[in-house]
């Protein structure tokens, strides 16, 4: 038989990378191809997604160039490297083929929110899939935290033990269908299932989960929900009895609990939303955003943020979210009722009890929830991963990144789900490095070629079980990257258990741990955000950090570049009386400022009614275990305690935070006169910005919200200051703020505008937390820079 040969038929073999397994990639490129009329195949490897495509050349330019404008929403092609092959005159079709195990190197993409087909699917009373609370499709719905290894495929995600029923097995394996290898398919026949259980295990006597767990939340009731990457502790936030008792029960009187409402009519019944901020709410990441609370909401929800002009709130990300919604709209047909303000508001708070991980599996969390929650709502669908909810916030003074339309720029307070692993670009490669992080807010870092994965948000490393998780975190990522890191990086503190669990690994693995300065590595995580490769002037503020001398430090003024910094300056210490506990105890640090004042009767007197004052006055005297800190998170606290706005915190930053609220309900001032003075220390040549004469004026200070905005606007003008001298003696006019005290929005925005004012570049984290979260990615850029530059 003779067969016709088309002489203009050539081939292209394509290797795509980016985010484009699991996000129904291969049923695009499948269709696309097939409505071309191009023969070929697709298939998933560890490099990413592999094409091979046969036809006419303007057809393979045409293929190739929309493969990146046309992909599905959840994709993210970060390069398409297109290769000439022979033509395979036989091939006639275009399929499908099984993925490939090998050197995985792809990125996975991060857990979604459920898409608007799966919500129509979902309150469809003629759907099989109606008020099913696993609904997904490959647009939408869990990846990370079910996902144990790559290629993404069922089998190697917490979705191996379900079985496809003959209706799923046909949508997966049909290329037209929405659920063309959506590896989580699932339906009510063949699914994961609910089942609520009373505390001690026993389940619960309920026909239905979803509207048992409706009738609870409406009694009172305290129910533990198992969501994506862990459980929360819900309650309604109308009830302020049930809000009062979770606190109780979770051992935290006043931190800030997030809301979760239905949709953004109902959220603007609580906050002021700019359409920026809706925008990011309602974004397929559904993190919590930080909102300016409406009038009245302190009057109906009182115990949801008390003291605070800001509150958290999400939108429902999970098809079990909505269905609680749709319960308390009387389960409504179709999805109109989405449109219209829903009054049920939840108080949605993380079950990480005693500041523990999140509980991720069914025994723990009868174990860890038990006497917490009065219900648990359980499914039988394994989370992987564990994985908090994200926080930000919109900032209208900062710069817009790509991925957001006008209104300001987002900055992250914590990067957790919704956003891990998406990479972070870098504007350089090198070796592959894992960093460990510090001690609070724990999070991992692997940077590999030009992409830095930043895991998700583990948490204070002071108890067993976050460092084991600090531990299977390290593992699982170097396990979905495939990456065997040739060095890694952690803080200089010789006790943090990171340090001791990175250098166990450089031993066994018999490579180097380069140990990074904590305020460095602050700055530099700013530096690699931006791709700023020359040298930077930066101040960290923060907490704590080990300096080079062995001090706490955590006001820092650094000329960094790359893996070498120079300390230029650093604010005037203050004594840490009792050490760790002055951190939580801001009366304390007061004492230590009336102390160097000369004011210890007055002390006394304020302080009478703590027990061990005499003590601590004491102890200052006679110096003992009173180590001087440069922290600037410490001078915050010693204000606080000074104006007695906060003598004991009961959750990190407290202090802090009460102070900048009444600030900025004072309004605008001016700094205090002679409130600090910058002193060059010959001996040292280190430049000394003193605060204490601001200390003493605002001792004297008998309104708190008076002192507390001359406190911002005197630090605002002293460190403008202070940088903009350093910035000139030294001839560097790009700038870095960062550390945990620019969480303060007062802080960070008027000391922006003053440094741009005069004439400087300003930078800070975005995408990265500026505190101790986002720290790994600092360390990382260090060690890189380091080995560049031949260090080790
Ligand atoms: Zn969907
Ligand atoms: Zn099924
Ligand atoms: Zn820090």
């Amino acid at each position: 038989m003779l067969m016709f040969v088309d002489p203009t038929r050539i081939a292209r073999r394509l290797r795509v990378r980016g985010v484009v397994q699991g996000v129904g990639f291969r049923p695009f490129v499948y269709r696309f191809a097939t409505q071309l009329g191009l023969a070929g195949w697709v298939r998933n490897d560890g490099c990413g997604v592999e094409i091979e495509i046969h036809g006419s050349e303007p057809l393979l330019d045409a293929f190739t160039q929309c493969l990146a404008t046309e992909a599905p929403p959840l994709a993210r092609v970060d390069a398409i490297e297109p290769e000439v092959i022979p033509p395979d005159l036989s091939r006639k079709d275009f399929v499908i083929l099984p993925s490939v195990e090998g050197g995985v190197a792809t990125a996975i993409g991060p857990d979604v929110t459920v898409c608007p087909s799966c919500l129509g699917e979902l309150f469809d009373p003629d759907d099989r899939r109606w008020r099913y609370p696993f609904i997904n499709c490959t647009h939408c719905g869990p990846r990370y935290t079910i996902t144990r290894a790559l290629p993404y495929d069922r089998a190697r995600t917490s979705m191996v033990g379900f079985i496809q029923c003959p209706g799923c097995e046909a949508e997966y394996h049909h290329p037209g269908d929405r659920r063309f290898h959506a590896e989580p398919n699932a339906c009510p026949v063949c699914g994961p299932r609910l089942s609520l259980f009373e505390p001690h295990g026993v389940r619960a006597l309920a026909r239905d989960p979803v509207a048992e767990t409706l009738r609870r939340l409406r009694l009172g009731e305290i129910v533990a929900i198992k969501g994506l990457g862990g459980f929360h502790l819900a309650c309604d936030a109308s009830l302020p009895d049930s809000v009062a008792r979770l606190r109780v029960r979770k051992r935290r009187p006043h931190e800030p609990l997030a809301l979760m409402c239905a949709n953004l009519p109902s959220v603007a019944r609580w906050a002021q939303l700019t359409a920026a901020e809706a925008a990011i709410l309602e974004s397929p990441e559904r993190p919590i955003v930080l909102l300016r609370k409406q009038g009245d909401l302190d009057a109906i929800l009182p115990g949801v943020a008390p003291g605070l002009d800001e509150v958290g709130m999400m939108l429902p990300y999970t098809p079990l979210h909505y269905l609680l919604f749709h319960e308390a709209a009387g389960r409504p047909a179709g999805t109109a009722w989405l449109a219209a303000a829903q009054p049920l508001t939840l108080v949605m708070t993380s079950a990480n009890p005693h500041g523990e991980p999140l509980v991720q599996g069914n025994d723990e969390a009868f174990e860890r929830l038990g006497e917490i929650a009065d219900v648990l709502l359980m499914h039988d669908r394994d989370i992987v991963v564990r994985c908090d909810d994200s926080v930000l916030r919109v900032r209208t003074d900062l710069p817009a990144g790509s991925e957001q339309g006008a209104g300001g720029g987002i900055q992250f307070l914590r990067r957790s789900r919704g956003f891990t692993p998406l990479s972070l670009p870098l504007s350089d490669t090198g070796p592959a490095v894992l960093a460990f992080g510090a001690h609070f807010k724990a999070s991992l870092c692997l940077v590999r070629g030009r992409e830095a994965f930043l895991s998700q948000h583990i948490g204070g490393l002071d108890n067993p079980e976050a460092c084991a998780a600090l531990d299977e975190a390290a593992e699982h990522l170097q396990t979905i990257l495939a990456v065997q890191p040739e060095a890694l990086a952690h803080d200089a503190h010789p006790d943090y258990y990171s340090t001791r669990a990175a250098l166990a690994l450089a031993e066994r693995l018999g490579i180097p741990a380069i140990p990074v300065q904590h305020h460095h590595a602050h700055i530099a995580a700013v530096c690699a955000e931006h791709g700023i490769d020359e040298p930077v002037i930066g101040l960290a503020a923060d907490g704590v950090g080990l300096g080079t001398d062995g001090m706490p430090w955590g006001g820092e003024l650094l000329h960094v570049q790359g893996a070498v910094f120079r300390r230029l300056g650093h604010l005037s210490p203050l004594p840490l009386p009792g050490g760790d506990r002055a951190a939580h105890e801001p009366w304390r640090m007061a004492c230590g400022v009336l102390h160097a004042l000369g004011r210890r009767d007055e002390a006394i007197m304020r302080f009478a009614a703590r027990p061990n004052v005499e003590q601590v006055l004491g102890m200052l005297l006679r110096g003992a275990r009173c180590p001087p800190t440069t922290s600037l998170g410490r001078c915050f606290d010693a204000a606080a305690g000074l104006l007695g706005v906060c003598e004991v915190m009961t959750y990190e930053g407290q202090a802090a935070m009460l102070l900048e609220v009444l600030a900025r309900r004072f309004g605008a001032c001016l700094p205090l006169p002679g409130g600090y003075h910058i002193d060059s220390r010959v001996e040292s040549g280190l430049s000394v910005l003193n605060l204490y004469p601001m200390l003493a004026q605002l001792a004297d200070e008998d309104d708190a919200a008076r002192g507390a905005a001359h406190f911002h606007a005197t630090l605002v003008e002293a460190l403008s200051q202070w940088i903009s001298d350093a910035a000139y003696a030294s001839g560097t006019r790009s700038v870095v703020l960062t550390g945990g005290c620019f969480h303060n929005l007062v802080l960070a925005a008027g000391l922006r505008h003053r440094l741009l004012a005069r004439g400087l570049q300003v930078f800070e984290a975005q995408h990265v937390p500026p505190g101790d979260g986002g720290l790994a990615f600092g360390q990382a850029w260090v060690a890189r820079a380091a080995l560049r530059q031949g260090w080790l």
